[in-house]
This record gives C-alpha cells, structure tokens and sequence, in this order.
C-alpha cells in the first residue's frame, strides 16, 4: 500500500495543478468546472471542467472536419496508430490502474488487469481496421451485386463510472478502426483515466480532431451530445432508465444506438455441478470488481437439495473477503464510486429484512471517510423481493432456491433484464436446454465470465440494444452499401 500510494502521488499533483479540461481539435479547453472526489477519503482529486452544449458543438464540429481524412487513409495506416495507442497504453499500465483505482475505488488487483485488457482492446480493433470496409459479392442473373461498408461519420461515445478507461477502449477503439471520428462524454464521477487515454493516444499519433473528449454531467454536455446533428450514432454504456432517456433524445436526429446497460444475472448452481469450482466462480462474479460490473452474477439460483451447504459454505467465504484501500494488492472489494451510490446500496439491508429474507453475511456499512460497504449476502429470498429485482451494483448478493430445472428457468427470466447468465450443472443435455431458455444476451456454462473479444457482447430486454465484439463493433460503426452493376 505505502509503495502504491508514493507512487501515485507525482501523478495526483500534476492532476491537481493541470485539471481535466476538454480536449478540443487537439487543445484544451476549460470554462466553468466542477470538483472531482476519490472515493477512498473523499479529498479533492482534481477540477474538471464542466460541458455545455457549446463546447459539445465545438467538439462535433472538430469531429466532423477531422472525418473525411480519417475515413480516407488506408486501414493499414490506421491499424499502424492503433497499435502504436496499445504500445503506449502498455508503456503507461501502471499509472493508468493507480489512478483508476484512486479516482474509482476499485481495486489495482482488476484495475492492473483493466488497464491491460484496454490495449487488448486497440491491438484487436488495430487488426481488423485493414478489411473493416470488406463486403460481399452476390451476383444476379442481371446484375452483379456488390456491397461495401464505409464508416457511420463522426460518432457519440457515452460511458459509466465503472471500469471506466476499460470501457471507453471496448468503444472508441472500434469506432477509430472503422474510420469513424468521435466525441467521448466520460463518467463525472471518474474522469481522470479518460484524459490519460486521449493523451496517450495524442501522443502516439492520433490525428487532432479525430478524437475529442468533452466531460460533464449527463443531463448538460451528455444530453447535448445525444442531440447534435453531426453525431450520427451514439454507444452508450450506463444504466437503463438513462439509455432510454437517450433514445428519446436522439429521436429528432434518427440517431442510431448502441446500447449497453444494467443487470441482474443469474447464475444458476445444480446440485450434479463442480460445487467447489461453482462457489469460487460465484464469488468472484459479484464480490470482484466491487460488484459495480454490469456482468455480476447479483442472482444466486441454487438447487434446493444443496442449498443449505452451498450457502454456508458463500457466507463464511463472503465474511473473509478483504475489504480496504483500493490500492492495497490486498484488497478485494474497496469503497463504492461515492457517497449517493453507497446509500443506494445499504438501503437494500433494511429492505431485505423488510421483505423477510436473512442477511447470512455483512449488512453493515464502516464508518467514513471512504464509501466502504461490508460484502453482503442475502438468503431466504423470493424472485418478487426489490433485492431479487433492481441492480443493486454494489458487493451484494442474493441468494433464490429452486426446486427443478423448470422452476430455475422461470426465476432466472422473471425480472426485466437479460445480460448475462452462468449456469453449473455436469449434465450436458440440460446446460444446452437451460441455455436454449434463458433470456440472456451471453450465458457462460461451468465458467465465469471470460471475455473472448470476437464473440458477441450485449444484453436483451432493459440490458441493451446491439452488440460488441468482432465484426459485431463495425457493423454499429459503419453502413453497408449496395451497388449492383448491369451484366
Ligand atoms: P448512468 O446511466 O448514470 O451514466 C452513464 C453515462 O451517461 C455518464 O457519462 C452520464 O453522465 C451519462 N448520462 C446521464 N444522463 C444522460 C443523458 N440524459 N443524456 C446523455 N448522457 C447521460 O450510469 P452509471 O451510474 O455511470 O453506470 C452504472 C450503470 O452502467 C449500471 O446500470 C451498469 O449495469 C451499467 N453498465 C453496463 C455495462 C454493459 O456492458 N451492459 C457495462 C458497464 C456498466
């Protein structure tokens, strides 16, 4: 901890001195600004400016004069920057996850790995940014059929507080690639690593103007965004009630959505799974991370003839995770993104025993500074209850018994989200039936969420519009063109 923090602090004075200001055609730009907080003691990090629908203009302006190049220049050309971001990305690993942790109270352990996964991200897209354009060929007895796809234009990219410069790699690094330009509204809550990533991306030769960032709060500059008529598309990852407040906003412009948005998944144990290895992927799904990670596992579904064990066994495990410093390496689960976040969080203790189910672990939230929340297990629950329905997004888990495949199929899709799902069973003829049910846009079976980046990532129902991943990305970020020539 001591050496993690010594050597964060050069990083939080140049921080304090410079601010955050909004990267414009390749320049800052301020104005108005507001204060931003590290969850861990609530002291002031830095100022950041604050957006208005002005400097989102400028923003898309600067957007769509940087486009018509950058559409233009050669895939190769582009995959050549792109990976010159990941070698920088690479370079500044260690920074990047200090002061994500710092700024999001997550801790290094992920955020080590988040930081990582972001170059990941630009090396995948960087690769397939030379036959991004590819089409098909589909040939009449009349014509000869073509079709070719070229890049949206200048895109919106909106993104949550929660593993911030991780997200804000998974959608601009595929935009870039497609030979769109873009505008990134990060999180007011954490800013700082967005600023890292477009100064990191400046210097490894990303063109002014092809990339701008504008921070702010979602109701002014987000808002803003979603509304200008240069944004051709928006990609969006938050919360649900607000990715339907977008879609209404864009309507006026047509926009086109991308959607990534909460959760409460299931994972549903059998009693014939791999227990040990069910419990240790049950754990880390909901308690990593903080359990601010649209992908938890918020849902236990356990088997009735096993229940009893299996939840003994999660509560003892759920009382030993270690909770502190997010910059500790210890540390497993750190302080929640702020003080209104964490009141969220705990108002669930008291409406679970409300609701009649057993706090089994935790329940109790330490004194400040820092928005710490004890890991908390609920059992004795009904699918009905508020802590089985609403994303809590925060280190808590309930847990729900299930009598037969029939009945776990119906309580895993009784709720209005379908993001993820895991389920536990050695019987392969039922994994292939339950996940044929499930409604759930990616299920894992006898895993965790690992994430594999050409397959598809989304949700169905209130978690989402659309997918990411592979080709998926460019088909958000680009159109497809038919020409059909007479033969
Ligand atoms: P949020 O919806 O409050 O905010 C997300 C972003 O939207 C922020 O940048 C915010 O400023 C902006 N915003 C808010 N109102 C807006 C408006 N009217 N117009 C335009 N922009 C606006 O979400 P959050 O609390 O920051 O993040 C947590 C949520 O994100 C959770 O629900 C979580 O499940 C979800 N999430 C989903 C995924 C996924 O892949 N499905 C990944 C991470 C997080």
């Amino acid at each position: 901890l001591a050496s993690n923090t010594a050597k964060l602090a050069p990083h939080l004075a140049a921080l304090r001195e410079t601010g955050i200001a909004h990267r414009i055609a390749g320049k800052d730009v301020t104005g108005a600004t507001f204060a931003n907080h590290s969850p861990v003691d609530d002291s002031v990090i830095c100022e950041v400016a604050r957006g208005t629908a002005s400097d989102i203009d400028a923003a898309a302006q600067a957007a769509r004069a940087a486009f018509p190049e950058w559409r233009d220049m050669s895939g190769t050309a582009r995959k050549k920057i792109l990976h010159a971001v990941a070698d920088a990305i690479e370079a500044n690993a260690e920074k990047i996850a200090l002061c994500e942790a710092w700024d999001t109270g997550q801790p290094i352990r992920f955020m080590a790995k988040a930081a990582l996964r972001g170059a990941e991200n630009f090396r995948f897209f960087a690769d397939r940014a030379p036959a991004a354009r590819d089409g098909r060929h589909l040939p009449s007895p009349t014509l000869m059929n073509v079709t070719t796809r070229v890049p949206i234009g200048p895109v919106g990219v909106i993104t949550p507080w929660n593993t911030p410069f991780m997200l804000s790699t998974w959608k601009i690094a595929p935009a870039l690639a497609a030979g769109c330009t873009v505008v990134h509204k990060p999180a007011e809550f954490s800013p700082v690593t967005a600023r890292l990533l477009m100064e990191i991306a400046e210097e490894a030769g990303l063109p002014p103007g092809v990339w701008n960032m504008v921070n702010g709060f979602g109701e002014e500059a987000g808002k803003a965004l979603t509304e200008h008529p240069a944004i051709k598309a928006i990609a969006f990852v938050g919360e649900s009630k607000t990715g339907s407040m977008i879609q209404a906003q864009g309507a006026p412009t047509l926009k086109r959505v991308h959607f990534e948005l909460g959760g409460k998944n299931p994972v549903v144990v059998f009693d014939d799974a791999d227990l040990p290895r069910a419990l240790d992927a049950a754990i880390f799904m909901i308690y990593s991370l903080n359990g601010e990670r649209c992908t938890s596992s918020s849902r236990l579904l356990v088997q009735e003839s096993i229940a009893d064990r299996f939840e003994a066994e999660l509560a003892a495990r759920v009382a030993n995770i270690r909770v502190g410093n997010p910059l500790d390496p210890h540390t497993e689960v750190g302080p929640l993104i702020h003080a209104t976040h964490r009141a969220k969080v705990t108002s669930y203790f008291a409406k679970a025993k409300a609701e009649g189910a057993i706090i089994a672990a935790g329940g109790t939230a330490p004194e400040g500074p820092g928005h710490y929340v004890t890991p908390t297990l609920f059992t004795g629950a009904r699918n009905d209850m508020a802590i089985a329905q609403e994303e809590i997004f925060g280190p808590v888990l309930t847990s729900i018994r299930f009598k037969d495949e029939a009945q776990a199929l119906q309580i895993a899709n009784d709720i209005p989200y379908g993001l993820t799902a895991y389920v536990w069973t050695r019987d392969i003829t039922r994994a292939l039936r339950v996940t044929d049910g499930l409604e759930a846009g990616m299920i894992w079976v006898n895993s965790e969420n690992v994430r594999h980046l050409p397959t598809p990532f989304g949700g169905v129902k209130a978690s989402g519009i659309g997918r990411d991943g592979g080709d998926w990305s460019f088909e958000f970020y680009m159109e497809t063109k038919h020409i059909g020539f007479a033969t």
